[in-house]
């Protein structure tokens, strides 16, 4: 790939969190039975008339301003014509030169390097229906049904310059993009539901600036597909010119069970979607003080809350990234802190243990995630013991305080009791003290951890640590040598 310059562009579709559609009253509820949620309007019968939904642009005006656009105080709606049988009206109504928002801006870590790629327009438009394919895919299916369901479900197409330079930071980009979506709290998201979907475009360059074809790739359902059929198709790009060949502009489609690209239609020239003014709709014109009122509600974005929790707490880059990326984490980790708790101790349980217990399901109050902390931090209960109350916490929502004294968990903190099982453990491991004594420190690690286990994780481990120290340093005492 040495020598090549390779360019990716990325158009995001994202269906907005409104209750109903664009243009009528009709629910958007994901999962509803096939054409349950539809009306005359948006099965474009004759005679019906759109009428737009001021949430949905609210929306569409927050994820703009998330994005760092500009907005247009003055946009019209367009019907772009084409024939498709998820298309019921046969021409769908968007936005074209007069879109909503221009000129975003999204910054995104790719690694450790901060990058920023140019948002060139966001827009509104109705979403089509949904076809369904029998089979796995488009490619073989042998019939096509359609739900009209998601016929009318408002979108904000979302469209980059071609700048990206890797499937790695187009990945890095479509990931940092959804979390600032989800955090604008427009959409939920969901690659797999369809609310988020991305089409890419790609080119490889010869030499920087040589123009090229444009090769578009759809279907790519998870950020797994676009960075892999990013990856084939720029090899497939470079064997193409290595062989001496030209690559042709066309369409792909990602086939996820062969992991490549398959052409799906040449680009014979730009389809000719006919745009015109939509005449059943007016210019969308914005109050200014409303884009200011919208824009005041948006909250603390990802990267400026990953910056305030190392700058505030001193957290590591992996802590703040894991807290940042799950929005439940980052605010459990916040009230837990805000009531004057340690931020690294906290911070390693909920990236820990809490994080691994909610994804699994559920989740656990601040508050009561808080006592149990106090408990651990406080010696009143191990850290292992800290684990099991959690455990129970997350399963069913049992108190702490009320599950540690029904349980009767309490440290071993009792030092006579302690010497004897430290006493057990060294004489069952002769070998290893004698190396410990011969200067290999790092056993100790095995010896705590001996008497953890033979305590079930009860012992208070800062005084196992200094008992064992002391033991050892008397080494001779135990070793029984045979003299
Ligand atoms: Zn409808
Ligand atoms: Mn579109």
């Amino acid at each position: 790939m040495t020598g090549y310059e390779i360019r990716i562009g990325l158009e995001i579709h994202v269906e907005l969190a409104t209750n109903t559609k664009i243009f009528c009253g009709c629910a958007v509820e994901f999962g509803a039975p096939p054409n349950s949620q539809c009306c005359p309007v948006c099965l474009g019968l004759p005679g019906s008339l759109p009428v737009l939904n001021r949430a949905a642009v609210e929306y569409a005006i927050r994820a703009a301003l998330a994005l760092n656009c500009t907005i247009n105080l003055y946009s019209e709606f367009v019907r772009k014509n084409y024939f498709y049988p998820d298309l019921p009206k046969a021409f769908q109504i968007t936005q074209d030169d007069k879109p909503l928002a221009v000129n975003g801006l999204l910054r995104y870590y790719l690694g450790d390097e901060l990058m920023e790629t140019q948002i060139t327009r966001l827009h509104l438009e109705e979403e089509a229906g949904k076809s369904i394919h029998s089979g796995e895919s488009i490619i073989g299916s042998e019939y096509t049904s359609v739900d009209y369901n998601r016929a009318g479900i408002p979108l904000a197409e979302i469209v980059t310059a071609p700048t990206m330079n890797s499937p790695a930071q187009a990945r890095a980009f479509l990931e940092q993009l959804r979390l600032v979506l989800q955090y604008a709290g427009v959409s939920d998201c969901k690659m797999e539901n369809g609310s988020l979907r991305c089409d890419a475009n790609i080119t490889v360059h010869p030499e920087p600036g040589m123009r090229v074809e444009k090769v578009e790739i759809k279907n790519l359902n998870s950020f797994r597909a676009l960075e892999r059929a990013l990856a084939y198709e720029a090899e497939r790009q470079v064997r193409v010119l290595e062989r001496g060949g030209t690559v042709m502009p066309e369409t792909r489609t990602w086939d996820e069970r062969a992991q490549k690209t398959v052409r799906m239609r040449v680009k014979a020239g730009a389809p000719d979607y006919r745009y015109f003014p939509e005449p059943d709709l007016p210019p969308l014109e914005l109050d200014a003080a409303w884009i200011e009122e919208i824009r005041s509600t948006l909250p603390e974005l990802p990267l400026e809350k990953e910056a305030r929790y190392q700058e505030a707490y001193g957290l590591s880059t992996y802590d703040t990234g894991v807290l940042v990326r799950a929005p439940q984490l980052a605010q459990v980790f916040e009230a837990t802190v805000a009531q004057g708790r340690d931020p690294k101790f906290v911070a390693n349980w909920v990236t820990g243990d809490y994080a691994h217990l909610a994804r699994l399901g559920g989740t656990v109050s601040a508050e009561h995630f808080g006592q149990l902390l106090d408990m651990i931090s406080s010696g009143a209960i191990s850290a292992a013991q800290g684990k099991t109350v959690l455990q129970e916490m997350f399963a069913r929502g049992v108190s702490p305080r009320e599950f540690v004294a029904e349980m009767g968990f309490t440290v071993i903190a009792d030092r006579d009791f302690l010497g004897k099982v430290i006493r057990e453990v060294l004489t069952g491991h002769p070998e290893l003290v004698e190396r410990y004594c011969n200067g290999e420190d790092r056993l100790l690690g095995f010896f705590v951890g001996q008497v953890m286990k033979a305590t079930n994780g009860r012992a208070e481990p800062r005084l196992v640590n200094k008992l064992l120290v002391e033991a050892l340093a008397e080494g001779r005492n135990w070793q029984p040598r045979a003299e």
